[in-house]
Order: structure tokens, then C-alpha cells, then sequence
């Protein structure tokens, strides 16, 4: 069942959604308090049904509407809390969440490992996901002024903004995972980065004169620092870049693919051999080439290991995306998506890893706690909106237009 609701407006709502949400969570406290009397077409009775909200399906934003948790900047992990871990690099002026070896098991040789890594052991532990209860504790006392024309007093930053609207549900604070991590943004999210970074797409790519600098600020991998001749800065060639034969070798690979009808959009179209970019990668592209291509194609090329952590983390991707999941492989799900995150720590740029790319180790634990992953992704809202959007015919009201028709 969809609950769909249009906000009209040239302005996203934001942190004030909750005020458009409060006629629905009514709605929702009457259907658990008491119920609704509902008519058995089969049985020919009528009898009170009740429902929950068991948990919500959103992008990444919109999560931080929801909950009220503030998912920009450096604690953007909603799932760590204060306990992200970050780096600011000073040269990309970006956000980078590393050190995941904190999720390995306690003895796990990568622990021990220097150079591979940030330059020194890592002896900490990733800390437990918060109760709902810890949470409500937390934004309890948070007195929220809902409209856009407040002014917002910057002195006091709080991760938490506001008292999530959901609260207000009897049985909220007892559900471990109350928003899911949509899996179709995050595995489109790192399927863009991966490919950015490995053919080496202006703009799209995280590496860089400035990420170099930032290796050679941290003091890491020093064959990869930059060099200058006196007159040109030269970038040594990184292990994570294809060179221009092997990116044709790929997209050649990808060229002949042959799909059955309706299995996906035709691969062909997305391949330009003259300027070797894939372009108009849309999410489900992004999902065949996880799932199935990407391991295909690079087969013949790479470093051994890098292709090896990167067929790892398409496998990964496989697994929680099947239908069919033994709940007994889940801690070694679990513990092979940090393993993953630390082998790409080690072969990977520091800017590779943003939010999307660290929201992999939390994946396996939302499976744990809502089911596979088909129940609770945005496809079929998404395909949805396309219906919808398919009524519009007065582009200057585009609801009204909606609704009418
Ligand atoms: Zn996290």
C-alpha cells in the first residue's frame, strides 16, 4: 500500500514536513488505539482492523526529515551518531568517512596493519546502534518552531534537530529500525563513484591534484604523492585508474552485451566510445551493472586486487538484493561488507568515501531487522512517481493537472 501525499509549493518542506505529516500520524494512532471497523468481502462480515507504521521508505535526505537527525556534515551517519568517523581534508574540502576497520572482529589482522592504511593500528570498536528510546531521550527536549520564516540560531548545533513527529506513535520506540537505508539510492550512489573513479571521469572522479596533496598532508602512501619537475606537477599513476587500452577493452566488453526484453535498458545506448564516458546512467543501469556486469567486464584488466575488491563488493550487492536470504549468513554478510569497505580503504582515494559508501556496513543490520531488501527500497515507489508524473499535462499545474485527471 503507497501513502502518497502532494505538498504544493515551490519550496521543499524539509524539517517542517512534520506539520503536513500529523493528519496521517493521527490516522495511524486510531488505527492502532482502536482500530476500524472493515468489511470481509469473503466471509461476508465486518470486523476491526488494526495497523502499524512499521517502518518508512525514503532517499537520504528525506531520512533526515523523518527522523529529525541532522545527515550533513561531519556526524552524517545517523546510525553512528557522535561516533562517525571522519576526516576533513583540507585540500578537497570534502567530508571523507573512513577508518572502518573499527566494525572488523577484534583480532582481524587488518587491525594490526600501518602503511595499507591511515598510518596507524586501529584498536577501537564501532559502538551499538541507539534504542529507540535512547533516541526519543536524546530530542526529547528539543522545542522545534515550525515555518519557514523563523530564523534559525546558529550558535546552538545539535545533531539532532528536532523531535521526530513519529514519536507520537505508542509503539515507535520500540522498533529497532525505524527508517530504512534505501539500498536503490546507496548501490546507484557507489556505482556512479566506482566507475567515476576507475575511468577517471573529469568531475565525477575523486581523484586529484587536491587529493594527492591531502595523501601527502596525511603522510600515506607516498608513491602516490605529487611530483614536480620545477615547472609541471606530475600525478604518479594510482592503482585505481584504468589506462586507456583497458578502458576500451571495458567498454567494448560492454558494447556487446545482449540483454533479454524488458531486463534492462539497452547497454549499447549508454556507451560513448569517443569520449570513453558512460552517460545517462539512470538507477536501475546502475543496479544491472552492480548485480551482473561490472564483474563481467572487468575481468580482463586491473591490478589483481583491486578487480578482486571490487567483484567483492558486486557480490555483495547480489546477495542482499536476492529474494531469497538464510538468516544464518547474515553475520558473515555483515562482516564481508566491512571487510570489503577495508580493502577499498586501502586501494581508494580518502574522497571516495562519502556517506553513501560508508552506509554499506548498516545495510546488513536493516535486513536483519525489516526483511529483504525488495520489501523496502524505492523501485516500486519510484516507478510509481513515473505514473503519476505521466498525467501531467498542464506543465504550469502540475498537481492540479494530477489530481484532475
Ligand atoms: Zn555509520
Amino acid at each position: 500500500m503507497m501513502l502518497s501525499m502532494m505538498i504544493s509549493g515551490p519550496r521543499q518542506p524539509g524539517n517542517d514536513i512534520d506539520v503536513y505529516l500529523s493528519p496521517l500520524i493521527e490516522d495511524l494512532r486510531k488505527l492502532w488505539d482502536e482500530g476500524v471497523l472493515v468489511f470481509d468481502g469473503f466471509r461476508k462480515e465486518t470486523f476491526q482492523m488494526r495497523a502499524m507504521l512499521f517502518c518508512t521508505i525514503n532517499d537520504f535526505p528525506a531520512y533526515g526529515n523523518l527522523s529529525g537527525y541532522s545527515v550533513k556534515g561531519h556526524h552524517a551517519c545517523p546510525i553512528c551518531e557522535e561516533d562517525t568517523s571522519y576526516i576533513q581534508l583540507k585540500h578537497g574540502r570534502k567530508i571523507a568517512y573512513t577508518r572502518h576497520r573499527r566494525f572488523l572482529k577484534a583480532h582481524h589482522p587488518y587491525r594490526r596493519l600501518k602503511k595499507t592504511f591511515n598510518g596507524s593500528q586501529e584498536h577501537e570498536t564501532a559502538r551499538i546502534p541507539l534504542t529507540g528510546e535512547q533516541v526519543f531521550q536524546r530530542d526529547e527536549h528539543l522545542n522545534t518552531i515550525f515555518g519557514k520564516t523563523q530564523k534559525k540560531d546558529k550558535s546552538k548545533s545539535c545533531i539532532w534537530k528536532k523531535r521526530s513527529i513519529f514519536f507520537d506513535l505508542p509503539y515507535w520506540f520500540d522498533l529497532d529500525v525505524r527508517h530504512c537505508i534505501d539500498v536503490m539510492h546507496v548501490e546507484k550512489n557507489v556505482c556512479d563513484s566506482v566507475i567515476g573513479t576507475l575511468l577517471n571521469i573529469q568531475g565525477k572522479t575523486e581523484d586529484g591534484l587536491n587529493t594527492r596533496q591531502d595523501l601527502a598532508d596525511m603522510g600515506i602512501q607516498s608513491q602516490l604523492h605529487p611530483r614536480s619537475d620545477g615547472k609541471k606537477i606530475y600525478l604518479p599513476p594510482a592503482c585505481h585508474i584504468l589506462s586507456r587500452k583497458e578502458k576500451i577493452s571495458l567498454f567494448q566488453c560492454l558494447h556487446r552485451v545482449k540483454v533479454p526484453q524488458g531486463y534492462s535498458s539497452n547497454i549499447k545506448s549508454l556507451v560513448q566510445f569517443k569520449e570513453l564516458k558512460l552517460v545517462g546512467l539512470k538507477s536501475h543501469d546502475c543496479h544491472m551493472l552492480m548485480q551482473q556486469l561490472l564483474v563481467v567486464t572487468i575481468r580482463e584488466i586491473f591490478p589483481y586486487k583491486v578487480k578482486l575488491a571490487i567483484t567483492r563488493l558486486c557480490f555483495f550487492f547480489n546477495a542482499i538484493c536476492s529474494k531469497v536470504l538464510d538468516p544464518v549468513k547474515f553475520d558473515d554478510l555483515e562482516n564481508e561488507a566491512v571487510i570489503i569497505l577495508c580493502q577499498l580503504e586501502m586501494y581508494f582515494p580518502s574522497a571516495f568515501f562519502d556517506i553513501m559508501v560508508h552506509l554499506i556496513v548498516h545495510l546488513v543490520r536493516e535486513i536483519k531487522c525489516c526483511g529483504p531488501v525488495y520489501l523496502c527500497w524505492m523501485y516500486p515507489v519510484e516507478r510509481y512517481m513515473k505514473i503519476l508524473k505521466g498525467y501531467t499535462k498542464n506543465l504550469h499545474r502540475l498537481e492540479a493537472s494530477i489530481i484532475e485527471r
